[in-house]
């Protein structure tokens, strides 16, 4: 078999990397098991323009909102046909509620309001949801967030995929690979580039070794909270985010950089209840318990790019906390780049990191 592109992993970043190349007819296969370690199914799915105490904007959002909404409505007209349209949109806007912790948060949140009233706005009028929570320090509305729908993606793309015969569910095994200067192949798949889009595996990749990759461990509850209107995405000492299924709710996250392993764990479940029961007026049940690896980099910055040493051979990972703005932008960016010869962003750019 013969292919100009083999992918491997069908998390946020190889479904993005396969779309944009469907999209400039290229021939490509993906390799993906199904049943690996898989942080885009765990997300919670927000794109949150502004973060932090201080409530700065996120790297280059200004691009990368448009730019994910775009894409995201596209490749819904792509999967879903008017009749089979799924209850909810693969990204809607949601505008998040957030409770400030401090007085201090608010001084500086209408601080913000005046310099980027585009995202950030305190509403005069008041809102009957605020009542729900228990949060005397006020609240403000971050606006033109973006609501993105993991799961549904990954499971529609998928479908379309194995329509197509372009995924094969099985996993990549390293001692299989035979690629030198004349070679490219895989098994019995030739190939003329190889690129990983593994998410934590390429952590222990020796071909990626020299890369700064920071793991960072995440655990969410899934909640039944029937009486919480689906208005916002609430936002306090926890996140929670409303699911497809009537009265579920994502409550998250954790961000762990020292771990033993990536299961759900006791510490996370009673310390969440707690915080909610503190938080939130409403009774709640806990019907499910995620927890996840987040592929991420020190510098927290994307890894995007073919390697010097082998220029067919490639990584789009590292996305930690944001692989659903950062996937779909950087996908179409080393795809542009690779068949149109376009520049990639030097801050994202895997050749910035020299092998010694
Ligand atoms: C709890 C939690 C909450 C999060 N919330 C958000 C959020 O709200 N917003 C946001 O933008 N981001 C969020 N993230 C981060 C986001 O999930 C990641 O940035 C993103 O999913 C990374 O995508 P990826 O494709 O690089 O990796 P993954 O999603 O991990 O995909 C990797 C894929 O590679 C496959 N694979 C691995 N090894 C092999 C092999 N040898 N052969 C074949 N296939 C292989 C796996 O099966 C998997 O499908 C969250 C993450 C966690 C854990």
């Amino acid at each position: 078999m013969k292919t100009e592109f083999l992918l491997v992993g069908q998390g946020l970043c190889g479904t993005w990397l396969s779309y944009f190349l469907e999209q400039e007819k290229r021939e490509f296969i993906i390799l993906d098991p199904g049943n690996l370690p898989n942080a885009s199914r765990q997300a919670g799915g927000l794109i949150n323009p502004v973060t932090g105490r201080r409530l700065v904007t996120t790297w280059r959002i200004d691009e990368l909102l448009p730019f994910a909404h775009t894409q995201y409505t596209r490749l819904s007209q792509l999967l879903f046909t008017e009749q089979e349209k799924p209850r909810h949109k693969l990204i809607e806007e949601r505008n998040i509620l957030q409770f400030f912790a401090h007085p201090d948060t608010r001084v500086a949140f209408e601080k913000r309001v005046r310099e980027r009233s585009d995202y950030l706005h305190l509403p005069t009028e008041p809102l009957a949801e605020t009542a729900l929570f228990n949060s005397p320090q006020g609240h403000g509305l971050i606006q033109k967030s973006c609501q993105v729908r993991p799961d549904l993606l990954l499971s529609s793309y998928k479908k379309h995929l194995l329509q197509q015969g372009r995924l094969l569910e099985k996993k990549f095994e390293y001692p299989q690979l035979n690629a030198t200067a004349s070679t490219h192949r895989y098994e019995d798949i030739s190939f003329d580039y190889l690129i990983f889009c593994d998410g934590i595996g390429a952590h222990t990749n020796t071909l990626f070794d020299h890369l700064p990759v920071a793991p960072v461990k995440g655990e969410a509850l899934i909640l039944h909270i029937p009486d919480l209107p689906s208005s916002y995405v609430y936002k306090g000492p926890l996140t929670l985010i409303p699911l497809d299924q009537e009265g579920h709710w994502w409550a998250g996250s954790s961000y762990e950089w020292n771990f033993n392993d990536s299961n759900p764990s006791v510490a996370y479940r009673e310390s969440t209840t707690d915080t909610l029961q503190q938080w939130l007026s409403l009774p709640f049940t806990i019907v499910d318990h995620w927890a996840a690896i987040r592929p991420g980099s020190k510098e927290r910055r994307p890894f995007v790019g073919m390697l010097e040493q082998w220029p067919t051979i490639g990584f789009l990972g590292g996305m930690g906390t944001k692989g659903c703005s950062l996937a779909p932008y950087f996908a179409n960016q080393l795809v542009q780049h690779l068949l149109h010869n376009t520049p990639l962003d030097p801050e994202a750019d895997l050749r910035r990191f020299k092998r010694n």
